[in-house]
């Protein structure tokens, strides 16, 4: 192992004639962490998940259900493609932060998002992102902490603390553009507070309810203090999202997508850069 080891100094101004035993600074152990390639040309895709779980035979006869749930399996078979892929995992909030100052991301991002706050995001994901380092961002409806088959505050500090981030889906999930002007205040600001007073984090972006808004909806979500909000559908985020912060994509992952389907979905990204520099290939 390479060591540094510094020259000798000799205190001459002070008068010191001896020189100090040379000391050895050891190279901190563990592998070296890999270079990850930046970019002012991102195509990230920002996944949409919501239920990480294997649903029962009476669960099963609902098509609402079955389309909200991936199973714990496919779920670790898609984390496993990404992470083969050679995928950096990114919280929201970080896409957020590049997009509004101007700055690079990874070469080949891409995130994680599950809404509403079920159980099995803590029982059954947050062991999946654990085994595999990966980072992911739930966005929590506040009024959920604690109810049945819902996420504990207990749980939420346990992964707050551990790579998963907690950002805004607003206090009770309603249709935003059907609420009155004060109750689409509450709805934006008080989740917002919760969550920064119970997990010490700060919170910069909310996900519409069911992907729904307008530009009342979009405008108090800026006046609420958020940098940024999600939408449904989209496609990637890509570096022109800047000049619309408010309605940036996601790409939902049904219980049905399957795992090509999935690849096609993750490479999205990766093959519009792709496109790009070939393009650029043929007019120079
Ligand atoms: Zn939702």
């Amino acid at each position: 192992m390479r060591a540094w080891i510094p020259l000798p100094i000799v205190c001459v101004a002070a008068g010191c004639t001896t020189a100090p035993d040379p000391v050895v600074i050891k190279e901190p152990l563990g592998p070296p962490t890999p270079e990850i390639a930046m970019t002012q040309d991102y195509a990230i895709p920002v996944l949409m998940y919501h239920r990480v779980c294997d649903l029962t035979p009476d669960e099963a006869k609902s098509p609402i259900l079955r389309d909200l749930s991936v199973s714990p399996k496919d779920f670790e078979e898609q984390v496993v493609l990404m992470k083969q892929e050679g995928f950096t995992f990114l919280h929201v909030s970080e896409i957020e932060k590049a997009l509004n100052e101007g700055k690079p991301l990874p070469e080949k991002a891409v995130a994680i998002t599950l809404d509403d706050g079920y159980r099995d995001n803590f029982t059954e994901a947050f062991p999946i992102l654990k085994k595999y380092n990966v980072k992911a961002t739930i966005f929590m409806v506040t009024n959920n902490f604690d109810r049945p088959n819902r996420l504990s505050w207990s749980d939420a500090h346990t992964m707050n603390s551990r790579a998963v981030s907690f950002q805004s889906h607003t206090v009770s999930h309603p249709d935003l553009t059907n609420a009155s002007d004060e109750a689409l205040r509450n709805e934006l600001v008080e989740s917002k507070l919760i969550l920064e007073k119970g997990l010490g984090s700060t919170v910069t972006s909310v996900a519409y309810p069911a992907g729904a808004f307008d530009r009342r909806v979009s405008m108090a979500a800026e006046d609420a203090g958020y940098l940024a909000a999600w939408k449904k559908g989209g496609g990637t985020v890509q570096p022109y999202c800047a000049a619309n912060p408010y309605e940036l994509p996601r790409i939902r992952v049904h219980g049905r997508t399957d795992i090509d389907k999935f690849r096609q979905r993750v490479m999205s990204g990766t093959e519009i850069l792709a496109m790009r520099a070939r393009l650029a290939g043929q007019e120079s």
